[in-house]
């Protein structure tokens, strides 16, 4: 017959933690890791315009696993990170250190309001050059305000123990101590998890890209009216016409109807009255007819007029004035002309 401990049964609490959840391998594991440890685990998941992974795969990761996953959303407050970080830029525009302070900071906030013990993510130690090595890893703990409730189980041996490992909530014995790029130990424990849906370890956040980097670039120089002005860079072609005109074009269909239904209010849209070309988002105010000009130019560079010497006719409206529909024609641009002002 079982004997009961009364003391470990009815005195034990649940212990609880919050673990970030990408839906990639490395935090997969980590949470497979902290679950069997019969820790109740809550996922959350950062919803970012130019993000690592995709909430699709956060989402199966989570359902996998078993544990409930919210989606938390960054907004302008992450645009100020990115445009003055204090632990400055990765390989672009990425500011990997203070992006992970930001992001965990606010994880701690949600651990508070379940009354949970700890923070977990599938960080390991050497992985990653900016955010990853020793010092980055002590400087996102203490940052984020969760000094020895920060968690790596893949990598915890190599750390200092952590308040719930010294607690016994947690066994570090059964954590690891894995270090380094290679992947070859994570993928073995995912085989032993039985985990074999798992997305490519390659980034994904758009901030790492240079071509994306340089037109946020320009539009934290200039300045920009909302954040949603941000997220439409990731679409189109993009042009700066001088120092406060901007323009941004479709390359197909899906991205002219995403940037139409990004536009500011004070925004001109143009397109060609057929519609079959670029639609053309202008930003700035109180254009002049030259300036309407080049954009109907542009319009024509990128459309199957391109060749045709003959200047089309170009609509165009405000935004938030859309009946009031005039058009102009277009100037032809040369090539030079074209990528004198492209971003
Ligand atoms: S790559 Fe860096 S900046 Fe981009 S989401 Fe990841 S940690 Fe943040």
């Amino acid at each position: 017959m079982i004997q009961l401990n009364s003391q470990n049964v009815f005195s034990k609490r649940q212990v609880k933690a919050v673990g970030l959840i990408s839906g990639g391998l490395d935090s997969t594991v980590a949470t497979r890791i902290i679950r069997d440890l019969g820790v109740e685990v809550h996922g959350v998941y950062f919803a970012m315009p130019w993000g690592c992974c995709d909430k699709g795969k956060a989402q199966t990761a989570a359902d996998t696993l078993g544990i409930p996953l919210v989606v938390l959303q960054l907004d302008e407050r992450y645009l100020k990170i990115v445009e003055k970080p204090k632990h400055g830029y990765g390989s672009a525009l990425n500011p990997c250190v203070d992006c992970r302070i930001h992001m965990f900071s606010r994880a701690a906030q949600y651990m508070e309001s379940l009354g949970a013990d700890f923070v977990f993510t599938g960080e390991v130690l050497g992985q990653r050059q900016m955010s990853q090595m020793r010092h980055s890893l002590r400087w996102v703990e203490e940052g984020s305000g969760l000094q020895g409730r920060l968690v790596r189980p893949l990598c915890a041996q190599l750390l200092d123990p952590t308040i719930p490992e010294q607690q016994g909530l947690i066994d570090r014995d059964k954590l690891l101590n894995i270090s380094g790029r290679s992947r070859q130990e994570q993928i073995k424990l995912a085989e032993s998890f039985e985990i074999h849906d798992y997305p490519n370890p390659a980034g994904g956040c758009l901030l790492t890209d240079k071509n994306f980097a340089r037109r946020m670039k320009d539009t934290l120089k200039h300045g920009y009216r909302n954040f949603r002005e941000t997220v439409a860079l990731k679409w189109g072609r993009h042009f700066r016409i001088d120092e406060n005109f901007k323009v941004t074009l479709g390359r197909d269909a899906e991205e002219n109807s995403a940037l139409k239904s990004y536009a500011h209010p004070d925004d001109h849209i143009m397109e060609i009255p057929d519609k079959i070309g670029p639609t053309l988002v202008l930003k700035g105010y109180n254009p002049s007819e030259e300036i309407l000009a080049t954009c109907a130019g542009l319009i024509q560079y990128f459309s199957k007029h391109k060749n045709i010497m003959t200047p089309i006719s170009v609509e165009y409206w405000l935004v938030k004035d859309k009946n009031n529909l005039r058009s102009i024609q277009a100037r032809i641009l040369s090539d030079a002309a074209v990528q004198k002002v492209s971003i």
